[in-house]
Protein backbone atom coordinates (compact mmCIF):
# COMPACT_ATOMS: atom_id res chain seq x y z
CA UNK A 1 0.00 0.00 0.00
CA UNK A 2 2.00 3.17 -0.91
CA UNK A 3 -0.61 6.09 -0.28
CA UNK A 4 -1.58 7.57 3.13
CA UNK A 5 -4.87 6.30 4.31
CA UNK A 6 -7.61 8.50 4.57
CA UNK A 7 -8.70 8.94 8.32
CA UNK A 8 -11.35 10.14 10.26
CA UNK A 9 -11.81 11.01 13.89
CA UNK A 10 -13.95 9.53 16.37
CA UNK A 11 -15.54 12.45 18.06
CA UNK A 12 -17.20 10.33 21.32
CA UNK A 13 -16.76 7.54 22.72
CA UNK A 14 -18.99 4.87 21.93
CA UNK A 15 -19.43 3.36 25.28
CA UNK A 16 -19.80 6.75 27.11
CA UNK A 17 -20.43 9.43 24.57
CA UNK A 18 -17.66 11.51 26.12
CA UNK A 19 -15.49 14.30 24.20
CA UNK A 20 -12.34 13.70 26.33
CA UNK A 21 -9.91 11.27 25.47
CA UNK A 22 -5.99 11.10 25.34
CA UNK A 23 -3.47 8.98 23.74
CA UNK A 24 -3.49 5.57 24.84
CA UNK A 25 -0.53 4.29 22.41
CA UNK A 26 0.93 4.74 19.72
CA UNK A 27 1.21 1.73 16.98
CA UNK A 28 1.03 0.10 13.49
CA UNK A 29 -0.96 -2.52 11.37
CA UNK A 30 2.22 -4.54 11.43
CA UNK A 31 -0.09 -7.29 10.08
CA UNK A 32 -0.69 -5.63 6.68
CA UNK A 33 0.40 -2.34 5.44
CA UNK A 34 2.54 -0.75 8.39
CA UNK A 35 0.65 2.23 8.29
CA UNK A 36 0.83 4.07 11.66
CA UNK A 37 -2.10 4.42 13.92
CA UNK A 38 -3.54 5.52 17.47
CA UNK A 39 -5.11 4.42 20.16
CA UNK A 40 -7.00 6.78 22.12
CA UNK A 41 -8.40 6.60 25.84
CA UNK A 42 -11.96 7.90 27.14
CA UNK A 43 -10.94 10.21 29.66
CA UNK A 44 -14.60 9.39 31.41
CA UNK A 45 -14.69 5.86 31.54
CA UNK A 46 -11.32 4.47 30.38
CA UNK A 47 -12.47 2.88 27.40
CA UNK A 48 -9.61 2.48 24.62
CA UNK A 49 -10.72 2.87 20.67
CA UNK A 50 -8.82 3.16 17.24
CA UNK A 51 -8.68 6.80 16.25
CA UNK A 52 -8.57 8.29 14.31
CA UNK A 53 -10.11 4.96 12.32
CA UNK A 54 -9.73 4.71 8.23
CA UNK A 55 -11.98 6.05 5.69
CA UNK A 56 -12.15 2.75 3.65
CA UNK A 57 -11.51 0.07 6.03
CA UNK A 58 -12.12 -2.35 3.63
CA UNK A 59 -8.83 -1.97 1.88
CA UNK A 60 -6.97 -3.52 5.29
CA UNK A 61 -8.58 -6.84 4.62
CA UNK A 62 -7.53 -6.93 0.98
CA UNK A 63 -4.70 -9.29 1.80
CA UNK A 64 -5.17 -13.05 0.82
CA UNK A 65 -2.90 -13.53 4.01
CA UNK A 66 -5.76 -12.38 6.13
CA UNK A 67 -8.24 -15.02 4.89
CA UNK A 68 -5.71 -17.06 4.85
CA UNK A 69 -6.58 -17.17 9.05
CA UNK A 70 -9.63 -18.94 8.24
CA UNK A 71 -8.33 -21.20 5.14
CA UNK A 72 -5.22 -24.50 5.66
CA UNK A 73 -3.10 -22.66 2.95
CA UNK A 74 -0.40 -20.75 3.64
CA UNK A 75 2.78 -20.01 5.89
CA UNK A 76 3.74 -21.63 9.27
CA UNK A 77 1.88 -19.67 11.47
CA UNK A 78 -1.78 -20.00 9.46
CA UNK A 79 -0.75 -23.88 10.19
CA UNK A 80 -0.77 -23.54 13.56
CA UNK A 81 -4.07 -21.44 13.54
CA UNK A 82 -5.78 -23.83 11.29
CA UNK A 83 -4.61 -26.08 13.88
CA UNK A 84 -5.54 -24.64 17.32
CA UNK A 85 -9.15 -23.29 15.53
CA UNK A 86 -10.02 -27.53 14.98
CA UNK A 87 -9.37 -27.91 18.60
CA UNK A 88 -11.07 -24.77 19.20
CA UNK A 89 -14.25 -25.80 16.92
CA UNK A 90 -14.76 -28.71 19.65
CA UNK A 91 -14.68 -26.74 23.00
CA UNK A 92 -17.17 -23.88 21.26
CA UNK A 93 -19.42 -26.91 20.55
CA UNK A 94 -19.21 -27.82 24.30
CA UNK A 95 -19.57 -23.78 25.52
CA UNK A 96 -22.24 -22.91 22.99
CA UNK A 97 -24.34 -26.38 23.90
CA UNK A 98 -24.18 -25.49 27.77
CA UNK A 99 -25.31 -22.01 26.88
CA UNK A 100 -28.14 -22.59 24.37
CA UNK A 101 -31.71 -23.94 25.22
CA UNK A 102 -32.29 -24.67 21.76
CA UNK A 103 -30.42 -25.48 18.82
CA UNK A 104 -30.76 -22.29 16.12
CA UNK A 105 -27.65 -20.44 15.99
CA UNK A 106 -26.08 -17.51 14.08
CA UNK A 107 -23.23 -16.85 13.67
CA UNK A 108 -21.58 -13.63 13.06
CA UNK A 109 -18.45 -13.29 11.20
CA UNK A 110 -18.29 -17.05 10.19
CA UNK A 111 -15.55 -16.63 8.12
CA UNK A 112 -14.58 -19.86 6.01
CA UNK A 113 -18.24 -21.97 8.03
CA UNK A 114 -15.93 -24.31 9.72
CA UNK A 115 -17.94 -23.38 12.94
CA UNK A 116 -21.06 -23.82 11.44
CA UNK A 117 -20.86 -26.92 9.12
CA UNK A 118 -19.68 -28.63 12.55
CA UNK A 119 -23.07 -27.58 14.25
CA UNK A 120 -25.05 -28.55 11.13
CA UNK A 121 -23.59 -32.25 11.79
CA UNK A 122 -24.90 -32.29 15.07
CA UNK A 123 -28.25 -31.44 13.76
CA UNK A 124 -28.47 -27.26 14.42
CA UNK A 125 -30.44 -24.66 12.47
CA UNK A 126 -27.37 -22.49 11.30
CA UNK A 127 -27.20 -19.23 10.09
CA UNK A 128 -24.15 -16.84 9.07
CA UNK A 129 -23.24 -13.43 8.45
CA UNK A 130 -19.60 -13.22 7.10
CA UNK A 131 -18.48 -9.87 4.90
CA UNK A 132 -15.72 -10.80 2.99
CA UNK A 133 -16.91 -12.23 0.08
CA UNK A 134 -14.19 -15.31 -0.64
CA UNK A 135 -15.03 -16.72 3.12
CA UNK A 136 -18.67 -15.90 2.38
CA UNK A 137 -18.94 -18.19 -0.72
CA UNK A 138 -16.32 -20.77 1.03
CA UNK A 139 -18.78 -21.00 4.04
CA UNK A 140 -21.85 -21.40 1.70
CA UNK A 141 -20.29 -24.50 0.31
CA UNK A 142 -18.82 -25.75 3.63
CA UNK A 143 -22.22 -24.99 5.78
CA UNK A 144 -24.71 -25.80 3.23
CA UNK A 145 -26.03 -22.10 2.31
CA UNK A 146 -27.73 -20.02 4.79
CA UNK A 147 -24.63 -17.65 4.97
CA UNK A 148 -25.04 -14.01 3.84
CA UNK A 149 -23.45 -10.57 3.88
CA UNK A 150 -23.18 -8.07 6.66
CA UNK A 151 -25.96 -5.79 5.40
CA UNK A 152 -28.61 -8.88 5.74
CA UNK A 153 -28.52 -8.96 9.28
CA UNK A 154 -31.56 -6.59 8.91
CA UNK A 155 -33.13 -8.90 7.35
CA UNK A 156 -33.32 -11.56 9.71
CA UNK A 157 -36.37 -12.61 11.71
CA UNK A 158 -36.48 -10.60 15.14
CA UNK A 159 -36.45 -12.73 17.89
CA UNK A 160 -34.98 -16.09 16.32
CA UNK A 161 -32.61 -17.42 17.52
CA UNK A 162 -31.33 -19.26 20.74
CA UNK A 163 -27.77 -18.66 20.59
CA UNK A 164 -25.50 -15.80 18.61
CA UNK A 165 -21.80 -16.47 18.41
CA UNK A 166 -19.10 -13.58 17.89
CA UNK A 167 -15.77 -15.08 17.56
CA UNK A 168 -13.28 -12.38 17.53
CA UNK A 169 -15.62 -10.50 15.30
CA UNK A 170 -17.16 -7.21 17.59
CA UNK A 171 -14.25 -5.47 17.87
CA UNK A 172 -14.26 -4.63 13.76
CA UNK A 173 -17.78 -3.67 13.88
CA UNK A 174 -17.76 -0.19 13.25
CA UNK A 175 -21.54 1.13 14.41
CA UNK A 176 -20.81 -0.91 17.71
CA UNK A 177 -24.06 0.43 19.71
CA UNK A 178 -26.20 -0.23 16.08
CA UNK A 179 -24.96 -3.88 16.09
CA UNK A 180 -25.74 -4.46 19.82
CA UNK A 181 -29.50 -3.20 19.34
CA UNK A 182 -29.46 -5.51 16.18
CA UNK A 183 -28.05 -8.21 18.09
CA UNK A 184 -30.48 -7.99 20.85
CA UNK A 185 -33.32 -8.05 19.03
CA UNK A 186 -32.51 -11.52 17.16
CA UNK A 187 -31.98 -13.11 20.00
CA UNK A 188 -35.15 -15.28 21.22
CA UNK A 189 -36.47 -14.82 24.92
CA UNK A 190 -33.99 -16.72 27.24
CA UNK A 191 -31.09 -16.72 24.27
CA UNK A 192 -27.53 -15.86 24.98
CA UNK A 193 -25.02 -14.22 22.99
CA UNK A 194 -21.28 -15.27 23.08
CA UNK A 195 -18.65 -12.56 22.28
CA UNK A 196 -14.83 -13.60 22.03
CA UNK A 197 -12.77 -11.02 22.17
CA UNK A 198 -9.11 -9.94 22.62
CA UNK A 199 -7.98 -8.63 26.12
CA UNK A 200 -6.39 -5.04 26.16
CA UNK A 201 -5.20 -5.96 29.89
CA UNK A 202 -3.83 -9.41 29.49
CA UNK A 203 -0.26 -9.76 30.65
CA UNK A 204 0.72 -10.81 27.05
CA UNK A 205 -1.15 -7.34 25.96
CA UNK A 206 0.83 -5.40 28.75
CA UNK A 207 4.28 -7.17 27.98
CA UNK A 208 3.99 -6.36 24.40
CA UNK A 209 2.43 -2.97 24.16
CA UNK A 210 2.35 -1.63 20.68
CA UNK A 211 3.66 -4.84 18.99
CA UNK A 212 0.86 -6.95 20.72
CA UNK A 213 -1.04 -8.78 18.09
CA UNK A 214 -3.99 -8.42 19.81
CA UNK A 215 -4.04 -4.60 18.94
CA UNK A 216 -4.67 -5.67 14.91
CA UNK A 217 -4.90 -2.31 13.93
CA UNK A 218 -7.19 -1.02 12.16
CA UNK A 219 -9.17 -3.93 11.33
CA UNK A 220 -9.47 -3.72 15.48
CA UNK A 221 -11.57 -0.87 16.03
CA UNK A 222 -11.93 -1.70 19.91
CA UNK A 223 -10.07 -2.89 22.73
CA UNK A 224 -11.92 -4.88 25.33
CA UNK A 225 -11.51 -5.63 28.72
CA UNK A 226 -14.04 -7.30 31.02
CA UNK A 227 -14.64 -4.11 32.83
CA UNK A 228 -15.49 -1.93 29.10
CA UNK A 229 -17.38 -5.08 28.07
CA UNK A 230 -19.98 -5.09 30.96
CA UNK A 231 -20.15 -1.42 30.75
CA UNK A 232 -21.08 -1.96 26.76
CA UNK A 233 -23.31 -4.64 27.66
CA UNK A 234 -25.01 -3.12 30.67
CA UNK A 235 -25.90 0.37 28.36
CA UNK A 236 -27.71 -2.02 26.26
CA UNK A 237 -29.88 -3.61 28.90
CA UNK A 238 -27.47 -7.15 28.92
CA UNK A 239 -26.26 -8.74 31.84
CA UNK A 240 -22.60 -10.64 31.48
CA UNK A 241 -23.37 -13.92 33.20
CA UNK A 242 -19.83 -15.59 32.58
CA UNK A 243 -16.26 -14.96 31.26
CA UNK A 244 -14.26 -17.85 30.59
CA UNK A 245 -10.52 -17.88 29.18
CA UNK A 246 -9.39 -19.06 25.60
CA UNK A 247 -6.10 -20.48 26.73
CA UNK A 248 -4.62 -21.42 23.37
CA UNK A 249 -5.04 -17.52 21.86
CA UNK A 250 -1.58 -16.63 24.41
CA UNK A 251 0.23 -19.19 22.30
CA UNK A 252 -0.80 -18.10 18.61
CA UNK A 253 -0.69 -13.97 19.63
CA UNK A 254 2.77 -14.22 21.43
CA UNK A 255 4.25 -15.75 18.15
CA UNK A 256 2.76 -12.83 15.98
CA UNK A 257 3.96 -10.46 18.20
CA UNK A 258 7.11 -12.13 17.86
CA UNK A 259 7.30 -11.49 14.84
CA UNK A 260 5.88 -8.38 14.89
CA UNK A 261 9.63 -7.24 16.87
CA UNK A 262 11.19 -8.86 13.95
CA UNK A 263 11.67 -11.42 15.99
CA UNK A 264 10.76 -14.17 13.29
CA UNK A 265 9.62 -17.57 13.82
CA UNK A 266 10.92 -17.33 17.58
CA UNK A 267 8.69 -20.04 18.11
CA UNK A 268 10.52 -20.88 22.16
CA UNK A 269 10.00 -17.45 22.73
CA UNK A 270 6.43 -17.38 21.55
CA UNK A 271 5.53 -20.30 23.84
CA UNK A 272 7.46 -19.36 27.17
CA UNK A 273 5.35 -15.74 27.06
CA UNK A 274 2.05 -17.83 25.96
CA UNK A 275 2.61 -20.04 28.71
CA UNK A 276 3.67 -16.62 31.24
CA UNK A 277 0.75 -15.01 30.20
CA UNK A 278 -1.24 -17.74 31.13
CA UNK A 279 0.24 -18.39 34.59
CA UNK A 280 -0.22 -14.89 35.38
CA UNK A 281 -3.80 -14.29 34.17
CA UNK A 282 -4.74 -16.84 36.45
CA UNK A 283 -4.83 -14.52 39.36
CA UNK A 284 -7.77 -12.39 38.33
CA UNK A 285 -9.43 -14.43 35.01
CA UNK A 286 -7.65 -11.84 32.85
CA UNK A 287 -6.90 -13.91 29.98
CA UNK A 288 -5.18 -12.68 26.31
CA UNK A 289 -8.48 -13.41 24.96
CA UNK A 290 -11.61 -14.00 27.00
CA UNK A 291 -14.82 -15.56 26.26
CA UNK A 292 -17.76 -13.91 27.38
CA UNK A 293 -22.17 -14.84 27.35
CA UNK A 294 -23.87 -12.43 27.48
CA UNK A 295 -28.20 -12.89 28.54
CA UNK A 296 -30.88 -10.58 28.53
CA UNK A 297 -31.62 -8.80 32.37
ZN1 LIG B 1 -16.12 6.55 27.60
Amino acid sequence: MKQKAMTKKVEVCPICSSEQSSLHINTRDYFYSKDAFSISKCQECGFLYTNPIPLNAGKYYETDEYLSHNTSSGGLISKVYSLLRKINIARKYKLVSQNSSGKTILDVGCGTGELLRYFKEKGWTTTGIEPNEKARNLAIKNSGGSVYEESYIDKLTPHSFDIITLWHVLEHVEDLNKRMVELKGLLKSGGAIIFALPNISSPDAVKYGQFWAGLDVPRHLYHFNESSFKKLVNKHGLKLTSAIPMKLDSYYVSMLSEKYMGNTLNIPAAFLNGAISNIKARKNNNYSSMIFVVRNI
